[in-house]
């Protein structure tokens, strides 16, 4: 799977989110642990079991508020992952229900939510100064796949072009998966190199779309 898990704190405040704890919740609370941190939240940028599986795990150890999209709240409630047969149960009150443009602080730090469909219908990134964590949405050199169940390739070529692409140059993109050889790579650089965020029509999408990764 390979898949990414990002800690975003305040260094003063010492308090942290998580971003997709899947595998491997103890390295995850071992690393806040080793930082000093105190885990106050979980970003989820989709439900896809690979992006959610360690929730549980994490809501055992902290009181971590989750923060999901609304379009996938009710999902996550109660939802099974088909290939592994883990059970996600989250307590109600522990769910905040997020829409694209909402913005929360973790001490001093702001993160803004932005709503990408296309890979599921509730796929977020969140934006953090000129750090951009994009889940399934946007991969360095590829997008997420849009043909799985929730997909829709008229939604993620709106969200690539309309939102994603017109982020700065200088944006640090952070994606949900290891599928190249740097894991992070600026902004301005994909745009010119990423034919998924290149594409000039939904057309040109389309052409380019199959035989995706997921
Ligand atoms: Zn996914």
């Amino acid at each position: 799977m390979q898949n990414f898990a990002y800690l975003i704190g305040d260094a003063t405040a010492r308090e942290c989110l998580v971003v997709d704890p899947a595998w491997q919740p103890d390295l995850i609370l071992d690393q806040a642990k080793k930082d000093e941190m105190r885990i106050t939240g979980i970003l989820v940028t989709h439900t896809h079991y690979d992006h959610v599986n360690g929730v549980e795990s994490l809501l055992q150890a902290t009181d971590a508020k989750v923060y999901v999209n609304k379009e996938e709240t009710a999902f996550l409630k109660s939802s099974r992952a088909d290939s592994t047969g883990i059970f996600i149960n989250i307590s109600a009150p522990n769910l905040a229900s997020v829409s694209g443009g909402d913005k929360i602080k973790v001490g001093n730090v702001a993160i803004e939510f932005i709503h990408t469909p296309g890979h599921t219908p509730g796929s977020q990134c969140f934006l953090v100064n000129n750090h951009l964590v994009s889940g399934d949405t946007l991969f360095i050199g590829y997008c997420g796949r849009c043909d799985l169940p929730g997909g829709n390739p008229d939604q993620m070529y709106e969200s690539l072009t309309q939102k994603l692409a017109k982020l700065g140059d200088d944006v640090l993109l952070y994606p949900g998966h290891n599928y190249s050889e740097v894991p992070v790579n600026r902004l301005g650089d994909e745009k010119k190199t990423n034919p998924y965020l290149m594409a000039r029509s939904a057309k040109e999408f389309y052409r380019v779309v199959a035989g995706l990764l997921d």
